[in-house]
């Protein structure tokens, strides 16, 4: 692969001069393809420096739930910069971000109900992670400091939430073994599985601090989806053994799978819940780690030991909250669930003609989650390429080409997508 950007034009000078010093994501930058210069954003499109606008399928990994530069999210942005655009959480705190810590206590089911701000998502894993292994410290029960995770998952790039990925398809490999020991083991999708993940727990229950999975949508590990019967097997489960449960929600969260929460689909509450992605509607780097009454209540105390050491530098940033506020306002105040529903009959149908393409293993859809799974992709750099050619972005990964627009995005750029997959997909196949 030569080191062309996708399609490449004349390129503006602050990207000549800026590109030699940025070390990017996920790309061997000897060989990677150099990255398209973005001038602006609006709606569901992206400009490129030399006038292109692409019809964008990925919505910035999942975070632009409204669109770009939504007005509402701008202005409160705005507004919060000239008043009060940070001030540490330590000792202070404002109106943003309790605001936003009472409404997100509010929407979230059950008795989540209390909310640890952080700036990212892995380490919103990280925190749920440190408060289910100390909760049994705190509880005086020593020996339990492993989380059981899943084949498939993928938590984040953070050594804890690096030890919960997949260890072996998985991107981390190479840390694997410096990387905490904790149980991966085969979702319990199915009865052989169901079984042997109770065998599993008979076994290893003792040395387990929680459990933790992406409800649904296995998301960065491959798309991969699981019912709803999966989630309350594992709720079941960790009652039996009285396990703290966690849901990572990062991706799932905020109407993406077809509810607001995807723990909502299986009637199931969690101990602990990870939000970030779309909780600032893709403007703001924001994450919350939620934990039910009873997780908190293990860490309440006059004991100083038993507090929760964490506390990253940014946390609670007002003018993130602002924006995560904004968000829900329109949540509240537009119809997000229905578009989502609205857009998975879309990716059904348009997605529908790739099911008979050569070279494709399974075409699925679930909420505003559109996903053609190939059975291998050779050259991805050339695959995603021939989508900016089609005038989308669309950023295949593993053997998947996947769909998940904002949820505001008009049908006919939808369909534009959609025809995009089924031309790419298809010409692979001729
Ligand atoms: N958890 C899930 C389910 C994710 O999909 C991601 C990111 O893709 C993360 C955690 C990590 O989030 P971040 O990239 O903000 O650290």
């Amino acid at each position: 692969m030569s080191r062309k950007a996708a399609d490449a034009g004349e390129m503006p000078a602050w990207y000549e001069a800026g590109l030699r010093h940025a070390w990017l994501p996920y790309a061997q930058m000897k060989t990677a393809a150099l990255p398209l210069p973005v001038v602006c954003t609006y709606g569901s499109r992206i400009v490129l420096a030399d006038g292109r606008e692409l019809v964008d399928g990925v919505a910035s990994w999942w975070t632009a739930c409204h669109g770009y530069n939504h007005p509402h999210l701008r202005a409160a942005i705005e507004r919060q910069l000239a008043v009060l655009p940070h001030v540490m959480f330590g000792g202070l705190a404002h109106e943003q971000a309790l605001t936003l810590a009472r409404r997100l206590a509010a929407l979230a089911p059950g008795d989540l109900e209390r909310v640890f701000f952080s700036e990212s998502g892995s380490v919103a894993v990280e925190i749920a992670m440190k408060m289910a292994i100390q909760l049994w410290v705190n509880r005086g029960i020593p020996g339990r400091r492993k989380l059981l995770a899943f084949r498939g998952a993928y938590h984040g790039d953070t050594t804890g939430a690096m030890s919960v990925c997949d260890p072996e398809a998985g991107m981390h490999k190479l840390f694997g073994p410096l990387l905490p020991p904790h149980h991966v083991i085969d979702l319990p999708a199915g009865e052989a599985a169901a079984a042997d993940f109770l065998r599993f727990l008979d076994r290893h229950a003792d040395e387990i601090a929680g459990i933790i999975v992406e409800p649904l949508v296995q998301g960065a590990g491959g798309m991969r989806f699981h019912d709803a019967e999966v989630l309350r097997l594992l709720r079941n489960a960790a009652d039996r053994y009285e396990l703290p449960l966690i849901f990572d929600e990062i991706f799932t969260g905020f109407g993406r799978t077809g509810s607001l929460f995807a723990c909502e689909a299986a009637g199931v509450v969690p101990d602990i819940m990870t939000l970030s992605k779309a909780l600032t509607g893709g403007t703001l780097p924001l994450a919350a780690t939620i934990a039910r009454k009873g997780v908190f209540e293990a860490f309440w105390s006059d004991d100083p030991a038993h507090a929760l050491m964490h506390g990253p530098t940014f946390m609670g940033n007002a003018l993130a909250c602002a924006a995560a506020n904004a968000s829900l306002d329109l949540f509240e105040g537009e119809p997000r669930l229905q578009e989502a529903a609205d857009i998975a009959r879309a990716l059904e149908s348009g997605l529908a003609p790739c099911r008979t393409a050569a070279g494709v293993k399974d075409v699925r859809v679930r909420g505003a989650i559109g996903v053609v799974e190939l059975h291998h992709i050779a050259d991805l750099e050339a695959l995603r390429a021939r989508f900016v050619q089609e005038g989308v972005f669309v950023r295949p990964f593993g053997s998947v080409v996947y769909l998940t627009p904002a949820l505001t995005i008009a049908p006919d750029e939808l369909a534009i997508l959609t025809t995009a997959v089924v031309n790419v997909v298809g010409e692979r196949a001729g």
